[in-house]
């Protein structure tokens, strides 16, 4: 994009004068914060290049956790230095907007995902565009009180929304059997990397059909309408909080629906008004459901395209070649299952279409057992998402290959032309380029910039690796004192930046095993303490992820650590090797400090259980060596860096399977000292814990029917071996050249390259 100082400058005070009435020098950081970029929103907007013509994927997805917004556009529009400049020029200063809040629109790595393919697509000129819902809360702010999580509403909008344009001209209805609500597409432009080309995330809010009806609302009696107009607003007041899990909630069912139907509609509304038939639909389109969320959208197409006059046949053949599915998770709490008398009470006409599917099914003559979409009233959307889609894929090799054997064997058996692997990606532009411009302007220097848009080039970085030391250690030193810096600051915690900063941030769940860190953080404090372990080398254990509100388990981990945290960093004896801190509230913008400063990235899952992980890649293209087991895209990290680079522990994929069936812990604790004593402190007395969570962690790790059922007593001892392992060989030249051939070796995992998989194996653009 041209920028022209005076023009920007020009165009932000009429915002300012005209919207808020201040100027450039009085206006708060909100206001200057909606000026620049509707400034920069005009102007993009009138030096885009045209929509080529031609068929457009939609990524249907309940989740975009989009994060800060500003800096990225304007990098990606290549003026961020200019606007900096500009801004400097009157006296203020790019880096206020450092406090303007994250669009939060999604839970963790799946909505994080699908904005990383959103901006990857844009900057591959591939025509996809997002379709979402514009929660008015995100997720929660997340606070520590005495320890526990706290949540707050995360009123993300109370910053404006000037990157959105409100589309009223495509205003559709959404009819539920008891209400029928507008809705309103709010665009947000994706810029690609100055390239000129601008996709759309279209996100869709819940309005009352009519104005607010005071004459229904006076009447006491008989309000109706005025209960109409409360329902409508509430579809799209807040995202679920759930991270691989399913809340079977009506609210949510409305949700998922009314995101898919106004995008449907909409759809095939602009279709018809070009004058096309709709059994070409899927020559103009095609759709990507990310998990089973969207689902809906296939018996609602169904649905739409019989009022259109097709047949079911008819319909279900466009259905079928316009469907596509991602599947993210193997865990059976995670994939989703509604009772098929709600789906019906609420939306009868597309439970209509659901059933007919089924029977379409039945009338195959499969196997009734292993081939099913509803049963014993339960509808199974992953099967259905199966049966209707094109293509199936898993998001790493290994996960693919559990779908393929495992979960889905059955369908895999019967359809294995559908299934297809696509790994995980994350946008260089900015898990790198932004988050840490320093290690990207050294990597310019060595082998200039086609690296940017092209991340296999990083590889020409190996030849430079030993002479790049130096500087690197230095550049990942300053990443270090700041994050340093900025911690204490919010979190009141005292790190030294010349302590391992040794990182695990994530959603919290019980397959991550944060638990299996926390006690390897204990056993390395009593060893120091009791003199078993010496010359321990200075370490802060780094924690960010929030838990979901009704996840108990996980809120009792993040107590326990908070614990943990708290013993540790007021010992005196241990401050040289030690510290311990949990930050509150991890978000993108977080991610982007912690990702650049980062010694160890532990991602240390129970293998079979993450499906990718894409904080690994973040990681690995920053230069930073992965703890992990063997799950996820760390297999494939593994293949790209060499194992040798990286520090592998655990059991693998089928050690679990065999063990799982005659695991028994106790006898591993009770040969474990150290082990021993760091669960105890869990019952002991050691923390305060006045709702008695810690004592149901230890239960779950150690006694009932199936205690441990992630296996962190079993990989306890591997671990602590690679970790200690690990911390000592920090520092060395060796331990240097590991971090730099990981961020060589991380071009496969370019969401570049992800979408261009799509595009060429799925979706035929
Ligand atoms: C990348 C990212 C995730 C995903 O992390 P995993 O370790 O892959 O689960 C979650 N939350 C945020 C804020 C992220 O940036």
């Amino acid at each position: 994009m041209q920028f022209q100082r005076k023009i920007f400058l020009q165009d932000v005070s009429r915002i300012l004068a005209s919207d808020y009435a201040t100027d450039i020098e009085h206006a708060d950081t909100r206001e200057l914060y909606n000026a620049v970029s509707k400034a920069v929103m005009a102007e993009a907007f009138a030096q885009r290049d045209a929509h080529p013509e031609g068929k457009r994927c939609g990524y249907f997805s309940a989740e975009f956790l989009m994060g800060r917004a500003i800096f990225n556009n304007l990098m990606n529009l290549g003026i961020l230095e200019e606007a900096g400049q500009a801004l400097a020029s009157v006296g203020r200063a790019l880096g206020e907007f450092e406090e303007v809040e994250d669009a939060a629109l999604g839970n963790g790595g799946l909505g994080r995902l699908a904005a990383c393919y959103l901006e990857s697509a844009a900057t591959m000129n591939i025509p996809l565009d997002g379709y979402g819902i514009r929660y008015r809360y995100g997720l929660f702010r997340q606070t520590f009180v005495d320890g526990y999580q706290h949540e707050e509403g995360d009123d993300w909008l109370s910053w404006g929304d000037p990157w959105s344009v409100r589309v009223e001209r495509d205003a559709v209805e959404v009819k539920f059997a008891d209400i029928t609500v507008r809705a309103v597409p709010y665009d947000m432009p994706i810029f690609g990397y100055k390239n000129g080309v601008a996709n759309t995330l279209r996100l869709w809010s819940s309005e009352p059909v009519q104005a607010f009806d005071f004459e229904a609302f006076n009447d006491m009696c008989g309000d109706r309408k005025a209960e109409e107009n409360f329902d409508a607003t509430k579809i799209c007041d807040v995202l679920y909080p759930n991270d691989n899990t399913m809340a079977g909630k009506m609210l949510r069912l409305r949700q998922q629906y009314f995101m898919v139907s106004a995008s449907l509609q909409d759809i095939v509304r602009k279709h018809k008004a070009a004058g096309k038939g709709l059994k070409e639909l899927d020559k103009s389109y095609c759709f990507q459901l990310n998990d089973t969320h969207p689902v809906l959208a296939i018996p609602e197409l169904l649905r739409l395209l019989r009022l259109e006059g097709m047949t079911f046949e008819e319909a279900f053949g466009v259905c079928r070649k316009i469907f596509n599915f991602t599947n993210h998770t193997i865990m059976a709490e995670a994939l989703e299952k509604w009772d098929g008398l709600a789906i019906a009470d609420l939306l009868p006409d597309v439970y209509e279409q659901i059933a007919c599917c089924q029977q379409r099914l039945e009338q195959e003559g499969l196997d009734p057992a292993k081939y099913f979409i509803v049963r014993d009233n339960i509808v199974h959307m992953a099967n259905l998402a199966i049966y209707v889609s094109a293509k199936v894929n898993g998001v790493a090799e290994i996960h693919t290959n559990i779908l393929k054997t495992d979960t889905f064997r059955d369908w895999y058996a019967l359809y294995p032309e559908k299934f297809v692997n696509i790994t995980n990606g994350i946008t260089p532009r900015r898990w790198l380029l932004l988050n840490n411009p320093a290690l990207a302007a050294l990597i310019d220097e060595k082998i200039g910039t086609g690296w940017h848009t092209d991340l296999k080039q990083i590889s020409a970085i190996k030849p430079y690796i030993a002479d790049m030391v130096p500087a690197f250690r230095a550049i990942k030193g300053e990443n270090k004192k700041k994050l340093a810096a900025y911690i204490k600051e919010h979190e009141g915690v005292d790190i030294p930046a010349n302590f391992i900063f040794d990182v695990q941030v994530k959603r919290l769940h019980e397959y991550k095993r944060q638990m299996l860190n926390a006690l390897s953080i204990l056993y390395f404090y009593y060893g120091i303490k009791d003199g078993t372990i010496k010359d321990f080398p200075p370490t802060a254990f780094i924690f960010g992820a929030k838990a979901a509100p009704g996840y108990y388990m996980a809120k009792a981990i993040i107590k326990f650590i908070n614990e943990v945290a708290k013993l540790v960093n007021s010992d005196e004896e241990v401050a040289p090797y030690m510290r311990v801190v949990f930050v509150q509230n991890y978000n993108v913008s977080y991610a982007e400090k912690i990702v650049c400063a980062a010694d160890v990235s532990e991602q240390i899952s129970m293998a079979g259980m993450e499906a990718s992980g894409t904080s690994n890649m973040k990681f690995m293209l920053n230069g930073t060596v992965t703890l992990g087991t063997l799950d996820g895209a760390n297999v494939e990290i593994c293949e790209e860096a060499g194992a040798e680079n990286n520090y592998i522990f655990g059991a693998t994929v089928d050690e679990v399977a065999t063990i799982k069936r005659y695991y028994w812990p106790a006898e591993i604790i009770e040969q474990t000292p150290a082990l021993k004593r760091a669960l105890e402190t869990l019952t002991d007395g050691t923390f305060s814990d006045e709702t008695g969570s810690l004592a149901k962690l230890y239960e779950s790790l150690t006694a009932g029917h199936a205690p441990d059922r992630y296996l962190v007593l079993l990989d306890f001892i591997d671990y602590v071996r690679v970790k200690e392992e690990l911390l000592r060989d920090y520092g060395s030249e060796e331990f240097w050249k590991k971090c730099l051939i990981n961020m060589s070796a991380a071009g496969k995992f370019s969401s570049d390259r992800s979408v261009k998989d799509y595009a060429e194996l799925i979706w035929n653009l």
